[in-house]
């Protein structure tokens, strides 16, 4: 294998003329930072295991380039998953994967961080390991080898990909970094072994080290519980958070081909009250916590200069939930009205204010308008807790019809707890009544886009004991509705049941699962969210080599009091409430916004010093109260912990 950047180089010359998008694999496009590689005393590898297009539109990434690059004694380069094309020519001329941005071998550096968004990065994680030359198992790596860092959403159920990583992040990645960048340093000066390493990591608030955690099963295959090795590891690995986002990152990489998105990301929030049962993210990410509006327009102002960008995008789990949205779309369509900038506002809910929202955009474009309902019956949205009446719907299509768009996107899902045939029918039903609805307004020009995904029970929710639809239920409610939804002005898009039964049984699966996806990538299985590349047979004979059941996984109710793999990761929302939410969702109840009401998730005890720093409107959680020490606390209390009773207390 080649290991110098200017051999790296020259060979490149020879094959970038032969594949697809050589621009993928050549770096230096505008605002990268190159860093002196001999001057630097720790060198990050930030990859994103995809193709460079979507890697490039990851904000978690671009953020955590930035606040290393802002260290002088730290570089951060990046890498992407080449295509099969490159990767195939990188294999036969001993290319290993580099970075963009010196052509370093990813092997020469002292952290490879993965972003693990989605599950189905797994095998491309394990091929871009083996594509640098580093062991696959981190049992197998040596002092000399990078650290293996994951973060992302997925990594809250990090069992699967256990072998594979020496740590992962749980949580938000801005603050833990540096702290991870720190202990790698001091560690590096003291030359001590990778497991001292490990168990140094362990400590920090927010690290998982799965090498010092092993978890047991009963004679039945269902999992019991984690033992903890090392009496440092902590029992509970509690997420990360950032108590007070930062100012957003302004210095974006503008790329020199089309990716997904060519746009300025600004987050404008993070976190959702909204409570939806299916929805990760909404979990995870609690509490909600918003950016001062000013913020968000200096943000913008700074990326357009600096990037040349001509659109944003106010990106959060829920936009039109942000408390100042109107006040800070006037704002920038009125500060920014000069330049015909492009405004993006995803993730609307289901009322005209959203239509209010979109309008004052200004976009002339009108593309179209996106809702998403994910259940067609009352009954339905009050299970998931996405409690909108069928006229509220409506009401609202209508007026985005009024108001010149032609085409609404309708997101649903089917496939949740309690469905029945009744409920997959009604969503044919409902896109053809407000596919009516805009007929009346505009004529033949109405359009309707159904995306119909299956749902999924993610860890972590609520749903996380319900039962995956089979891949043959899949199949009859997807027959249906193709059925149904055909005719002018109606498109139906739809996953594959195989896709979906991949996601499941990654996302719920437990540390044997890891010889799984180890054996499948063996076989061959890598871009697996990809239709061209992704194999069914593959992972089902994975799965029969590993001698595991997939249906274990996807088609088995879990008693309400089964441990879970991924129970010593601590999102802080209790499993308690979990629980109690999975229960009413049997019964249709439904809780409100927590803003309205806090249902006590249980945030608050675990963050109660984090929030008292940050009073006020920064967090949506209500504010904890200061109890006044009496003489009895004074009585009670290990004088050791005084001085932490008090700085919390002030
Ligand atoms: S603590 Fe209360 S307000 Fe905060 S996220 Fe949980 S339920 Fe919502």
């Amino acid at each position: 294998m080649i290991y110098n950047p200017a051999e790296i180089q020259r060979a490149l010359e020879l094959i970038l003329p032969q594949v697809q998008k050589p621009g993928r694999y050549t770096g230096g496009e505008f605002n990268q930072v190159v860093k002196d590689w001999g001057e630097t005393d720790l060198k990050v590898a930030l990859v994103f295991p995809d193709l460079y297009e979507l890697g490039m539109s990851n904000l978690g990434l671009a953020i955590l380039y930035d606040v290393l690059n802002q260290r002088p004694d730290v570089l951060a380069e990046r890498a992407y998953a080449p295509w099969s094309d490159m990767e195939s020519r990188m294999r036969s001329s001993g290319i290993p994967l580099y970075s963009l941005e010196t052509m370093h071998p990813l092997s020469s550096f002292d952290l490879i961080g993965f972003s693990l968004p989605y599950e189905t990065l797994y095998t491309n994680t394990i091929n871009l390991l083996d594509l640098s030359g580093i062991p696959v198992f981190s049992s197998k790596r040596t002092p000399e080898h990078p650290l293996i860092i994951a973060g992302g959403h997925a990594t809250y159920n990090p069992e699967p990909m256990a072998p594979f990583i020496d740590a992962f992040v749980i949580g938000e990645g801005e603050e833990i970094i540096l702290e991870i960048i720190d202990a790698l340093k001091i560690w590096k000066d003291q030359g001590k072994s990778r497991r001292e390493l490990l168990l140094s990591l362990s400590s920090i608030w927010g690290i998982y080290i799965p090498a010092l955690y092993k978890p047991n099963y009963g004679q039945d295959g269902v999992f019991t519980g984690i033992d903890v090795l090392e009496e440092k590891a902590p029992r509970q690995i509690v997420k990360r958070i950032t108590a007070k986002l930062p100012p957003p990152t302004t210095r974006f990489i503008v790329p020199y081909i089309d990716t997904v998105h060519s746009r300025v990301p600004v987050e404008i929030m993070r976190g959702c009250t909204r409570g939806c049962r299916f929805c990760q993210a909404g979990m995870i990410t609690r509490p909600v916590r918003e950016r001062p509006v000013e913020e968000i327009i200096t943000a913008i102002s700074q990326a357009l200069d600096k990037t040349g960008f001509e659109e944003v995008g106010l990106l959060s789990l829920s936009s039109s939930d942000y408390t100042d949205i109107l006040q800070l779309v006037q704002e920038v369509s009125k500060r920014f009205a000069d330049r015909h900038l492009s405004i993006s506002l995803p993730s609307l809910r289901i009322e005209s204010f959203s239509v209010e929202l979109m309008d004052a955009l200004k976009d002339a474009r009108r593309s179209g308008f996106t809702l998403a309902p994910e259940a067609a019956t009352e009954r339905m949205r009050e299970i998931i807790n996405k409690p909108v009446s069928d006229q509220q719907l409506l009401d609202t299509c209508r007026e985005i019809f009024n108001r010149g768009w032609h085409n609404i996107k309708l997101y649903f899902m089917i496939g949740h707890p309690a469905e029945t045939m009744e409920d997959v029918k009604a969503i044919a039903r409902l896109c053809m009544d407000v596919l009516q609805v805009g007929k009346q307004i505009i004529g033949g020009r109405a359009q309707v886009t159904a995306g119909v995904s299956t749902f999924v029970p993610k860890p972590h929710t609520p749903f996380q004991w319900v039962a995956c639809d089979t891949v043959d239920q899949i199949y009859a409610k997807q027959r249906y509705l193709k059925a149904a939804l055909r005719g002018k002005g109606l498109k139906l898009n739809w996953n594959s049941p195989e896709d979906t039964m991949l996601e499941a049984w990654l996302s719920r699966g437990d540390r044997r699962l890891a010889d799984v996806i180890h054996e499948a990538w063996r076989m061959g299985a890598k871009f697996d969210a990809w239709k061209e590349h992704f194999n069914f047979q593959i992972w089902i004979q994975a799965f029969e080599k590993a001698g595991l059941d997939p249906s274990f996984y996807t088609h088995r109710e879990r008693p309400i009091d089964e441990s879970f793999p991924w129970d010593h990761i601590s999102t802080t929302v209790r499993k308690k409430f979990l629980t109690e939410d999975y229960l009413w969702s049997l019964h249709g109840k439904t809780r409100v916004d927590c803003r309205e009401r806090c249902f006590a998730c249980g945030i608050l005890p675990t963050f109660a010093d984090l929030r008292r720093e940050n009073p006020g409107d920064v967090w949506q959680c209500p504010e904890v109260k200061t109890r006044k020490i009496t003489v009895r606390d004074l009585e009670i209390l290990d004088l050791e912990s005084l001085p932490v009773i008090a700085k919390s207390s002030s």
